[in-house]
């Protein structure tokens, strides 16, 4: 990995005997840059009858072996108050609150309490759908009861169309949190995103260039023999393997900063341009409010529409534009246009 350290958390997701986990973080202990071994002991299944975790058991496991790795810390999931206290009172460092339990602001009340005092690391993983303030509201109930190492973990988020992968990672959602909470540092779970060990390698680079502090990535000795995501675990060499590719982007550089500052410029003023189109493209909207009423026709042409998004996306095409995004950048002008027309 070159440039700055990122923040490196690796683990099974689910620890299933001592032998697994004796051999994962003997494994991940000469894995440079890793700092938190994830060991998931409470699994939220989406079905009953399936495996869930062992619980207690494996908390004993991670108590016992913690000492002989003093560079690493320990982590697992929470989503009860009594997680919180077994956690804790077996040593783990770090705790997180899963995707499925920001969802639910009872729940968080309840974990945030149990947490009321302790000095662990508080990682939030956003919920299921892609809101924001879901998550930033988590985050203010672990503050409240005066936790202060919080980390906000992007797993991606579970839409009608996730794009290929098992969450869809909609990247605007944790910059908006970042624009929201600049201080709060930002982990992405690449593992969660993608469903399977493909595109883990590119998401990571991705969250990376975005700013993201840092990673958590499931790792098992045998991926394909995991109880819980097997399809997304990747090997500890794996992992070792797709840090030392890594490029971290570095937040300071004269020469890009120049040659950046005038494609700026650039930016600046065709963006002006834009504006200005837009605002001229309005005017002529509100002249045909005039005539469409004058002539007791409707606001809502869909033929037009339909023949306009047609075009549209036929010219996006001959421009080498993606016409999905050309679609949806004229379905926000022309709601736009039809608010114009109505106000008029
Ligand atoms: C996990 O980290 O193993 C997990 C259950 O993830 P999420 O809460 O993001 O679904
Ligand atoms: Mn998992």
């Amino acid at each position: 990995m070159t440039g700055e350290k990122p923040y490196i958390v690796a683990g099974p997701c689910s620890v299933e005997s001592r032998e697994q986990l004796d051999e994962v973080v003997q494994a991940l202990s000469r894995v440079p840059h890793v700092c938190v071994v994830r060991c998931g002991v409470w699994k939220p299944r989406t079905h009953p009858g399936v495996f869930e975790g062992l619980g207690e058991e494996a908390l004993r496991w991670v108590a016992e072996l913690k000492g002989r790795y003093a560079g690493l810390r320990f982590g697992c999931e929470v989503a009860r108050a009594e997680h919180v206290e077994q956690a804790l009172r077996y040593g783990m460092e770090v705790l997180w609150i899963g995707a499925r339990t920001t969802a639910n602001p009872f729940m968080v009340q309840e974990v945030a309490e149990a947490m009321r005092g302790s000095a662990a690391t508080v990682m939030v993983k956003n919920a299921p759908s892609p809101d924001v303030q879901l998550w930033l509201g988590a985050v203010e109930r672990l503050r409240q009861v005066g936790i202060s190492d919080i980390m906000a973990v992007h797993r991606g988020f579970d839409l009608f169309k996730n794009g290929g992968y098992r969450n869809n990672p909609l990247w605007e959602v944790p910059i908006e949190l970042r624009r929201l909470a600049p201080e709060l540092p930002m982990l992405c779970d690449p593992s969660h995103i993608a469903g399977c060990r493909g595109p883990i390698a590119t998401l990571s680079q991705m969250a990376l260039n975005l700013g993201f502090d840092g990673l958590m990535i499931e790792v098992h000795p045998h991926p394909d023999k995991a109880l819980t995501d097997a399809g997304q675990q990747i090997t500890p060499k794996e992992l070792e393997q797709l840090l030392e590719r890594l490029i971290v982007p570095q937040t300071e550089s004269s020469v890009a900063n120049e040659q950046l500052q005038c494609l700026r410029e650039e930016i600046d003023m065709i963006d002006e341009q834009v504006l200005q189109l837009m605002a001229a493209r309005l005017g002529v909207a509100g002249k045909i409010a005039q005539v469409k009423k004058q002539g007791n026709l409707a606001v809502f042409q869909p033929k037009r529409w339909e023949q306009l998004l047609q075009q549209r996306r036929f010219m996006a095409s001959g421009l080498g534009l993606d016409p999905g995004f050309v679609e949806e950048l004229f379905e926000k002008i022309h709601a736009e246009s039809v608010r114009v027309q109505l106000e008029k």
